[in-house]
């Protein structure tokens, strides 16, 4: 079997899908590996470490002509996808739920997908496969450093002999994977930190960080697979007020807050944002082209309000710490590469519960069924 990367030929995507040591991994196990030359620049690994691990450095034509299975971040682009052939197999965070006529078009031709997404995340087998929490945990680290970096005052508490400064409140609205790392490296950071969520379950994780937790009166609880579930109009407008009341405390607001297949909940409003102190710093994860947390927020672009509100939209931090990210999400490639591969095919079992979750389709037809609900 022969693995392909290639480069993601993206202007916000620094990371890579395999780093030198999965693609070691995944030789070591009887599998060729081929690079696109230079794919991995951005993310810190020339030609020579991939070489130097065993694959084959190569051109993009060569990588899509003679993979059985394409390592990817996102969606591979048409000009990718136009060129797969029946029994070729694409693995990545494929976004199935937003890529359906691409979905449906690609298994009609009988190529392989499999969407990290559906991985059922909370069996123990499935953990070193995790790429949404991989990638999650490295943008909620990004999110903390970007708020630090955005932020005209000190985080910690400072006495010195040129005065005092006190430290900065923070809070982080969506305590999942994202948001427990961003608690974690503000509180490294010196700053006060609260951590908000409508999941009542995340109290004790958000404590045992040594934060507080501020409990909403819109207790949505913990749906399917662990998630939060959407909540309804009045819900959110319950939300967002309670919100309002609560946030102009804050110097920090960092909001990651998702449900999975849906729009981000709006969770500070335009009348909130425009109520927060000057110098407010507003992170927003959820930022996306359909619209994120916070009023206004542009994934990948960074405004001030004219309240001297400091809006970032970072729907794709992760990206920005492109060397680690890359490593923890080739450690997750080569996990699900190895179950999926056997004796030189992908063999995929439909009475393995990730099997069953991931493959989206196989043999000409969509086998999740997930994403065959949304497509009817
Ligand atoms: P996510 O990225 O889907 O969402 C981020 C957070 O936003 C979640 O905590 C969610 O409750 C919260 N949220 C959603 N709507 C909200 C709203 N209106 N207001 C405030 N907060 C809102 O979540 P995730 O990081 O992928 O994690 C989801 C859950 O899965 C968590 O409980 C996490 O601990 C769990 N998980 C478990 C495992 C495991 O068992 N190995 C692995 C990964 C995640």
């Amino acid at each position: 079997l022969a693995v392909g990367v290639l480069s993601e030929h993206n202007s916000s995507e620094h990371r890579v899908a395999l780093d030198p040591s999965a693609t070691a991994r995944i030789v070591h196990s009887g599998m060729a590996v081929l690079v696109e030359s230079g794919s991995g620049t951005d993310a810190g690994f020339d030609d020579h470490s991939f070489a130097a691990a065993g694959a084959t450095v190569t051109t993009r034509a060569d990588v899509i002509a003679k993979c059985d299975l394409l390592a990817s971040l996102g969606f591979p682009p048409d000009s990718v996808t136009n060129s797969l052939n029946s029994g070729q197999a694409v693995i990545g965070l494929l976004d199935p739920f937003n890529n359906l006529d691409a979905v449906r078009g690609l298994a009609d031709r009988g190529v392989i997908l499999v969407a990290l997404e559906l991985l059922p995340r909370t069996l123990s087998r499935a953990q070193a496969m995790d790429a949404l929490s991989s990638q999650s945990s490295a943008a909620g680290y990004r999110a903390a450093i970007v708020a630090a970096e955005s932020f005209g005052r000190y985080l910690p508490m400072m006495i010195t002999a040129s005065g005092t400064a006190v430290p900065a409140k923070v809070i982080v609205i969506g305590t999942g994977v994202a948001g427990l790392q961003a608690i974690a490296t503000t509180k490294r950071l010196g700053a006060v930190v609260t951590g908000y969520d409508v999941r009542a379950a995340s109290r004790a994780e958000v404590e045992s960080l040594g934060a507080r937790f501020l409990t909403s009166s819109v207790a949505a609880g913990t749906g399917e697979g662990g998630y939060a579930r959407s909540m309804t109009a009045e819900e959110q407008a319950a939300q967002q007020q309670e919100l309002a009341a609560a946030l102009t405390a804050f110097d920090i607001i960092i909001t990651t807050a998702k449900v999975p297949g849906r729009i981000p909940p709006l969770l500070v409003s335009a009348q909130t944002l425009s109520a927060l102190k000057s110098g407010t710093v507003c992170v927003d994860l959820g930022a996306s082209d359909k619209g994120g947390n916070v009023f206004g927020s542009v994934d990948g672009s960074t405004h001030t309000t004219v309240d001297g509100v400091v809006v970032v939209g970072g729907g794709n931090l992760a990206a920005q710490l492109p060397t680690s990210a890359s490593q923890m999400y080739g450690r997750n490639m080569s996990a699900v590469i190895d179950s999926l591969a056997s004796q030189g095919a992908i063999t995929v079992d439909p009475t393995d519960e990730i099997h069953a979750s991931i493959v989206v389709s196989h043999h000409g037809g969509i086998t999740s069924p997930a994403v065959r609900a949304a497509l009817n």
